[in-house]
């Protein structure tokens, strides 16, 4: 069952907006977000000790068994957590990691948080766009980033959905939001932002103030700033409020 609170608090927005003669939107970032992606960093990792059981023995194994659910934002920071270390396990690990978390290929692996691909499509059942703004480069993740969501039965349909991704792996995360929000407010009003980010939650509060914006909870990178005020709170898309 959706977050039915959260849902028709979005719902009733999008009404007024309709009113208006205008089209609402609605903004979802991936990673995180919608979808789970640890299992993509468990599945690099072990892909990185294949063939390594002689310079790494035992880590492999050691790998295998720390649930996805238990990794941290950083691999460095797994690897503390679990007491695994070993002479040039810690840059091997990183150079492959680095080399493969961001590429077509792994992106499989991720699943949708619970109750997000519902979610999704009831909102652009009731007529509000859907643009789902990622941090991912669309060179190295476009292909793989398309298949997951078609593959996951997000709404996909190029009338009533729009995929914005970095044009190029360098570029800053935050930059490249910040500069996607004109791209937005040309498609419609925005009615909804969702991000896991808490500086990424920032920036869509204070870009779309009259809209519903959601910070959902989940691991995110460290050092981040303080939350806005207004921001809602989730876990995944079933759940109730937190606060
Ligand atoms: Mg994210």
């Amino acid at each position: 069952m959706i977050n039915q609170h959260l849902f028709d608090d979005i719902i009733e927005k999008a009404e007024e907006v309709k009113s208006k003669s205008r089209r609402p939107v609605a903004v979802f970032d991936l990673d995180g977000t919608l979808f789970v992606y640890t299992p993509r960093v468990k599945q690099v990792l072990l892909d990185a000790l294949d063939g390594k059981e002689d310079q790494f023995p035992g880590i492999k194994t050691l790998i295998e068994n720390i649930p996805h659910t238990s990794y941290e934002y950083l691999v460095v920071d797994t690897l503390k957590k679990y007491d695994i270390s070993m002479p040039g396990l810690e840059d091997h690990l990183l150079t492959f990691w680095e080399r493969w978390f961001f590429d077509n290929k792994y992106i499989k692996h991720d699943y949708p948080l619970p109750g997000a691909v519902e979610f999704v499509n009831k909102l652009s059942e009731n007529g509000i766009f859907i643009v789902y703004l990622t941090g991912r480069d669309w060179p190295r993740m476009g292909k793989g980033t398309e298949e997951s969501l078609i593959k996951s039965g997000f709404p996909m349909d190029k009338n009533n959905s729009k995929l914005i991704m970095k044009p190029r792996f360098e570029d800053d995360n935050w930059a490249h939001k910040n500069r996607s929000i004109n791209e937005i407010n040309v498609l419609g009003d925005v009615v909804a932002a969702f991000d896991n980010e808490p500086g990424e939650a920032n920036i869509l509060a204070d870009n779309f103030p009259s809209a519903v914006v959601v910070m959902v909870h989940n691991i995110h990178s460290p050092g981040a700033p303080p939350l806005r005020e207004s921001l809602r709170h989730i876990e995944n898309f079933n759940d109730g409020y937190l606060k």
